[in-house]
This record gives structure tokens, sequence and C-alpha cells, in this order.
């Protein structure tokens, strides 16, 4: 039953819209010529489409539904700088050099991000608060331990330092994690209210957005691009494909590169700040050490708990991914078990076969995607240096450029060894501890 610890009138909308609504959006006319076509509105999109305005080119936002219909307005707003591979795994892969170097490009994106959020004047009620990785497992602890000291000593980064069991309730009231490490960039913030003030800018800059036009085809003309809509077709010199989870078959080359996962996420009712604090002392954002995470944090407003993860092995209703995140929340909190869900949602990340963010040009399309489950800060920054690309301003280069954008055979953008792939990563969390 759905009842019990749901509220009633629970949502199945993101706790986030209650503040940010939707937008409504009027319907424009698609112009027969621009000089960029980006397809997608979420950060991505917006980000690559405000650098090229800004820069003076015509451009034009096709998004399939109402702007910010994808992650950009569901994510759990959580801005940090993490990789998916950490330093370790990208030398083992790549070489000392290029792991330094996309270790330096995502701290720069931190960076740059929050410099942005500054010189625009976002109010997305980001709050500086860092975050806390709590170890799954005693080894995962010492590995956690043992990178601080490789990432200071060979990249010249301080992440930050580790608790031990003993004191994990100063930064968190649980004793499910064999300590954890703090990291202290980072914070949290409002993913929509973010979203929405982005927006804001981007129409501000004269960026058209034809909205509910999802392209159907993009097909080459000579030196450009036609791109076509269920509502008409733009010619354009260049095109940006910014879909992340969503890509669609209208770019099938880069939709066979993405595996798209279902990630949900529930807020609880208000416990109220005294509360949330007792849980939380120092407001952090909080992550974990398993192969299928979960992520969580106080509310911006620090009176209630936003809980997300993969709630099963394939995609369920919201009502169920409801109650399984609510029983995964009250394991790290068993003191929540009467505490009720107000709403419960879901939206799709992208990952890259090696767990990679991506940007570039295939075909001469340009793209920023694989955002791996972290894409508040990233999509911004990489959105930014597709546009930079696109002018063809050597400041588009990124760390990752390099990187081998890849698929595996018959791979059509449909993941159906996700629930296999997931069984495996979760038997080896089980053996981890
Ligand atoms: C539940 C959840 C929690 C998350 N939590 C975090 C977090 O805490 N921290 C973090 O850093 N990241 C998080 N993420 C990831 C983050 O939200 C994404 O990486 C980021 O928002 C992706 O931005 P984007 O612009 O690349 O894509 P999206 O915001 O997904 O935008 C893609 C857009 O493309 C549009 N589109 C699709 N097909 C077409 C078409 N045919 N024509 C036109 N438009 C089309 C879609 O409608 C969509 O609006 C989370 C994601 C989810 C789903």
């Amino acid at each position: 039953m759905a009842g019990d610890i749901f509220v009633d009138g629970w949502k199945a909308t993101p706790y986030w819209w209650d503040l940010a609504p939707r937008p409504e959006w009027p319907e424009i006319s698609i112009p027969d010529q621009v000089d960029v076509a980006i397809v997608g509105s979420g950060y991505a999109g917006m980000s690559c489409a405000l650098h090229l305005a800004r820069a003076g080119r015509n451009v034009l936002i096709l998004e399939a539904k109402e702007p910010g219909h994808g992650a950009s307005s569901r994510s759990g707003g959580m801005a940090g700088s993490g990789l998916k591979l950490s330093y370790t795994d990208l030398k083992a892969k790549y070489g000392r050099q290029a792991a330094v170097d996309m270790i330096h490009e995502t701290e720069r994106s931190l960076e740059f991000f929050e410099e942005f959020l500054a010189g625009e004047q976002i109010q997305c009620q980001y709050q500086k608060v860092g975050r806390f990785i709590g170890a799954h497992a005693p080894s995962d602890y010492e590995a956690m331990a043992r990178r601080i000291e490789e990432v200071k000593a060979e990249v010249g980064i301080d992440t930050g330092y580790m608790i031990p069991r003993s004191e994990q309730h100063s930064e968190i009231k649980t004793d499910v994690y064999h300590g954890g490490q703090v990291r202290l960039a980072g914070g949290g913030l409002h993913p929509a209210v973010y979203h929405q003030e982005f927006l804001e800018r981007v129409k501000a800059a004269g960026v058209p957005i034809a909205a509910y036009s999802p392209v159907t085809g993009i097909s080459r003309e000579g030196s450009s691009f036609s791109v076509t809509t269920t509502r008409g077709t733009v010619k354009a010199k260049h095109v940006a494909v910014m879909t992340n989870g969503y890509t669609p078959a209208a770019a099938q080359d880069l939709r066979r590169r993405l595996v798209p996962v279902g990630s949900y996420i529930i807020a609880t009712e208000d416990l109220g700040e005294e509360r949330i604090t007792e849980l939380f002392p120092n407001h952090r954002m909080i992550a974990d050490t398993k192969n299928i995470l979960y992520y969580y944090r106080p509310s911006p407003d620090r009176k209630r708990v936003i809980f997300g993860g993969r709630a099963k092995t394939r995609d369920v209703e919201t009502a169920e991914s409801g109650r399984i995140l609510h029983q995964f929340m009250c394991g790290i909190f068993p003191e929540l078990q009467d505490v009720k869900v107000t709403h419960s949602w879901t939206g799709n990340v992208a990952f890259a076969f090696d767990k990679l963010p991506h940007t570039g040009e295939r075909h001469g399309i340009h793209y920023a995607l694989a955002c791996n489950g972290s894409g508040v800060v990233k999509q911004t920054y990489l959105g930014m240096k597709a546009a930079l690309k696109i002018m063809g301003d050597p400041e588009g280069k990124t760390a990752f450029d390099q990187l081998e954008f890849t698929t595996i055979p018959f791979y059509d953008g449909n993941p159906w060894f996700l629930p296999i792939v997931q069984r495996w990563y979760q038997w080896q969390d089980a053996r981890a501890r």
C-alpha cells in the first residue's frame, strides 16, 4: 500500500517544482536558419547557448518538452568536482599526466561554476557545505585515506580529510559507515531554482527556445545541417546535442555511446531544522562508496531529507521507488521509520562506457554528454566548453577530449543489460562489507 509511508496527496513530481514550477512557455515558430541549433535545454544546452549568444552567434535551443524537463530540474542538487573514477584508477588506465590533467579539469569546473553563479548573481540557495562520503567497507576507508595523500602529493590538490568511525556522528547520525571522507569543496543548491534563474539569463541574452519541439532528425547538407523537429525544420551551420540521459534516436551515433539510467529520489515531510541538524550536524551533502550508491542531503531550508538512489535493478513506478528509498533511508537513519514521504520522483542520468565525461565533435555534431550521475557542475562547465569549441576557440579544449567515446557491438542505446550489471554491482557491494 502506498498510503503507509506517503502523506495524503503526495506528489510524483520533484519536490523542487513546488518552489520552481515548470515554466509556461510561449510557442515560437522554428526559424529557417541559425548559426547553431542546440538540442536540449538542461544546464549543458543553456550554458552552450548563453556563451554563444553573448559572443554574437545566432542560436536556437530545441527542446522536446518544457525548458528544463530533463535531469536539470530533478537532481539532488549536490554540486561537486568529483569524477566517477578516482585519481588512482585514472592513472592506472590513462597514465599519470592524463590523470593529473583530468583532476585539474574537474577542479576548474567547480571554480568556473562558482564564479558563474556569483558573476550572474544566480540566487539558487547554493550553500558551500562540502560533502561527506561514507565508507561502505573498512577497505574503502583505507583506500580513501590513501587517495587523499596520493592526490596531495602527485596532483597538488587537497581533497579533504578522513573522519574515523568513532567520530562519525560529528558528520552524520548513523553507524552504518566505517568512517568516511570530508570534502570541503562544493556544496548543495536548489536545482530547479538554478535552472529557472539560468533560463532567465539565457532569455535575457536573446536565445529563443522552441519548446515542445522534439528533434526527430539531423542530417548533413554540405557544410551545414538540417535539423528536423515535429514543428518544423531549421538549417544550422553547427549542431550541438545536449540531451544526456534523454538522447534520442535522432542522434543515434551518440545515443549508442550512452547508457541512460533512471535515478530515483524522495523528499520527506518537514522534520524541523533542529531534527535535521541532529542527523546532518554540518548540513553536508552525503554519498557513499558503494557501486550502487545512495546520495542524500538536507533540503536547502534544512527541514527535510532528500534521499536518492537506484531503487531497483529495473525501472519502477514512483510509488514503488518511494517505498524502497524510504526503506533505504531508514537503514541509514532508523529513527525516521515513522517519517512520511511527500514527493517521489525520477529522472535519467547517462553513463559513458568509461564512466567519464565526454565533449567534442563526431561527424560534425558537437556534444557535451555522459554526466555519469554528477552533472550540476560539469554539464554547466562542459556546455560552455562546447560553445568555445564551436567558435574555434582553443580555450574550448578539455582534458577529456583525448578520450575515445566508445560503445559496444550491437548496442543501440537501449540498456537491456542494466539489471544484470546492477546485480553484479549489488553482489560486489554486499561482499565488500
Ligand atoms: C534523480 C537525479 C538526481 C541527480 N542528482 C545529482 C546531484 O545531486 N548532483 C549532480 O551533480 N548531478 C545530479 N544528477 C545529474 C544531473 O542532474 C545531470 O547530469 C544534469 O542535469 C544533466 O544536464 P544536461 O543539460 O546534460 O541534460 P538534461 O538536463 O537531462 O537535459 C536534456 C534535455 O534534452 C531534452 N531532449 C531529449 N530529447 C530531445 C529531442 N529529441 N529534442 C529536443 N530535446 C530533447 C530533454 O527533454 C531534456 O530537457 C542527478 C540526476 C537525476 C536524474
